[in-house]
């Protein structure tokens, strides 16, 4: 009997979505409710453990013990403000076990702490029995799908949920990248011009904006942009705000304490809000929801609309940086799709709308099955159930922020441009910055500032045993290599002697989210001027550095010249060297004008000589090497300049 096909799971903040392609067409798979998106909700009860729609339904009556929105804890530390800020809004307990987060329910009478990822586990084991119903044979394999903007550790914990449910997780995809496959299969691209699309994903819990290009079946993602915490569960909690402040003026009560009552009302403002995106009315009416006080009140559109006018809006501030990063405008915008559930909201289509001057998006995917039903074509294409339609697709992700490693002067030679397509590998040489220096400390950050510290540190390792030789002679191979998963691994290879050594940054916690992203971006933007100064100055500064030792070593070594000349030259040097050693903030013009100073002195005193017979004032350079990493921590102590 053939092994069953791959199955693609869109793992929803709110709700989760499986599919599978067969024979070239995909099916989304309903549930055992008949439902083709099941609630990522899990709950205990004094008996059982219930996953999906029942667990959703009985949400109210057992708020402690029920489980939702498992994702934003993926991957995540107790610490983290976005934790402490989302766990106000839950009504069910998050414990800090040494900094890594639980969540603590009871179940069968015994108080009981679970990992994110085996709650997790437990909506992608019910996404994999509805498959498993639906093919009638065991299903083993899947292709998974996260946010754009998850990091490594999200993944990574993306990859244990799904290990821990029985899966193997052929590949984490990007959910904006399914949601292209899944409308390049339906509009095609094959043969014609390339294009670029525009996916505006709206879900429960994030926003997510791509630009891709499309061509010929190959899907390349050239930007993406969003928010980590905008959905339709904050249109929800605006609804729930007010209608806690209705509620305390016409019965002059709170109820915003107590947590069951709390969490009916928020399930009766999610019906409002679906009802309000189809009709411009909804009823909401909650038999008993405090103190034996029922609660009947009727929401509008309009107000609706009030209430989330400045979340819709935030919508728009990323899709202008998308495009911007993607360096096309709204016209250079051939399609428009529309992902996520809240898409749905008529004043979200509007907005897009507009800012595409009338030009209507596309939607003829569903919006709540697109992830799934692009990550269930990946899964095929993944175990070689290729048909025509699917044999020449692509993927390429890219990477969100530029990566490199500090060198001397604090300046990041950038190794991988921001928005590189990734899987990715880039080689590039550096050397050391002292003489007989043994030891290589590599820092690696992301970022865009020029400046090292700007950035964000990602981790740090050594090269160690390196033969003595004179500074800038080792070549030093580093290469960045970020997988199909977006993981980050850095190696550093001594060509002289083939030691290596290497750094995994997903196994550094430090990775950031999206937030932190879009302000590194923006800092960067607003800070170039500033940056571009200090790096002019720090490159003037490795100028004079390099010059005079340079000078200084050819002034050494020249027999038969002028010797008081010679002298003059050292002396200059020295005191070159030492004003250096206690300017190390001066202007880029000070640091020009003195070497200057010195090119002149030297002119003066051997005018017929280059020094060493090398051109001049050259950095003496050896062929493709860059700067050398920053020395700061290694085994040498004084500060140097690159080669
Ligand atoms: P997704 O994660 O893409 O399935 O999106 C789920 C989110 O979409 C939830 O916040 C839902 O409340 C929201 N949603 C689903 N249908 C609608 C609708 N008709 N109108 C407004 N929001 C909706």
């Amino acid at each position: 009997m053939a092994a069953a096909p791959a199955v693609g799971i869109d793992l929803g903040t709110t709700y989760s979505c499986v599919g599978i392609c067969q024979h070239g067409k995909v099916e989304i798979i309903a549930n055992d409710q008949g439902n083709r998106t099941t609630p990522s909700y899990v709950a205990f009860t004094a008996t059982e453990r219930l996953v999906g729609d029942p667990a959703k339904s009985q949400a109210a009556l057992n708020p402690h013990n029920t489980v939702f929105d498992a994702k934003r804890l993926l991957g995540r530390r107790f610490e983290e403000p976005g934790v402490q800020a989302d766990m106000k809004h839950w009504p069910f307990r998050v414990v800090n076990e040494e900094g890594k987060l639980k969540v603590r329910v009871s179940h069968k009478g015994k108080e009981r702490d679970f990992y994110p990822e085996e709650i997790s586990a437990m909506v992608l084991a019910k996404m994999r029995q509805t498959a498993e119903a639906y093919l009638g044979r065991p299903v083993t394999q899947a292709v998974i799908t996260v946010p754009a903007y998850f990091n490594d550790a999200q993944r990574r914990a993306t990859i244990d949920a799904g290990t821990i449910a029985g899966l193997h997780v052929l590949k984490i995809l990007n959910e904006p990248t399914a949601a292209a496959i899944a409308y390049g299969l339906e509009t095609g691209s094959a043969g014609g011009e390339a294009r670029h699309v525009l996916v505006f994903d709206l879900g429960g819990g994030t926003f997510d904006v791509s630009v891709l290009r499309v061509e010929d079946g190959i899907f390349e993602v050239r930007a993406t942009a969003g928010d980590t915490h905008l959905g339709g569960e904050d249109f929800d909690s605006r609804l729930v705000e007010y209608l806690l402040q209705e509620f305390r003026r016409k019965h002059k009560e709170d109820l915003s304490q107590d947590k069951k009552a709390l969490q009916r009302l928020r399930s009766a403002c999610e019906r409002a809000k679906r009802t309000l995106s189809s009709g411009t009315t909804a009823a909401l009416s909650i038999d008993s929801l405090y103190k034996g006080l029922d609660f009947h009140t009727t929401l509008t559109r309009a107000r609706f609309e009030d209430l989330c006018s400045d979340l819709f809006q935030d919508t728009l501030k990323p899709l202008q940086r998308a495009l911007q990063d993607a360096r096309l405008t709204t016209d250079q915008i051939h399609a428009v799709v529309l992902v996520g559930g809240s898409t749905r909201i008529p004043k979200v289509q509007a907005l897009l709308c507009g800012f595409f001057s009338g030009r209507e998006p596309s939607k003829g995917i569903n919006p709540d099955e697109a992830v799934a039903y692009g990550a269930a074509v990946q899964a095929a294409v993944l175990t070689g159930h290729r048909t025509q339609g699917l044999q020449n697709l692509l993927l390429l992700d890219v990477t969100p922020l530029s990566l490199g490693i500090d060198t001397v002067g604090g300046v990041m030679a950038t190794v991988i441009r921001r928005n590189s397509p990734v899987p990715t590998k880039e080689t590039m040489d550096f050397t050391t910055a002292e003489d007989d220096q043994d030891t290589v400390v590599f820092e690696v950050y992301e970022g865009e500032r020029p400046l090292s510290k700007n950035n964000h540190l990602l981790g740090t390792f050594f090269l160690r045993g390196l033969p003595p030789a004179p500074r800038g002679k080792p070549v030093v191979e580093v290469t960045f290599s970020i997988d199909a998963n977006s993981v980050l691994t850095v190696s550093a290879r001594d060509t002289h002697t083939g030691n290596t050594s290497q750094l995994t940054v997903a196994d550094t916690r430090g990775r950031l989210d999206r937030e932190e992203v879009q302000r590194m971006v923006r800092e960067a933007e607003e800070c170039k001027a500033q940056d571009r100064a200090q790096q002019e100055a720090v490159e003037a500064m490795n100028s004079l550095e390099s010059c005079t030792l340079q000078l200084k070593r050819a002034a050494e070594g020249g027999h038969g010249v002028d010797v008081r000349a010679k002298k003059r030259v050292l002396a200059l040097c020295k005191e070159t060297a030492s004003w250096l050693e206690g300017s190390p903030l001066a202007q880029k013009e000070e640091y020009e004008e003195r070497q200057r100073e010195l090119e002149a002195a030297w002119d003066s005193a051997f005018p017929t000589l280059n020094p060493g017979g090398e051109p001049r004032l050259e950095p003496e350079e050896q062929e493709g090497l860059s700067s050398a990493p920053s020395p700061s921590g290694a085994s040498q102590g004084t500060y140097s300049s690159p080669p």
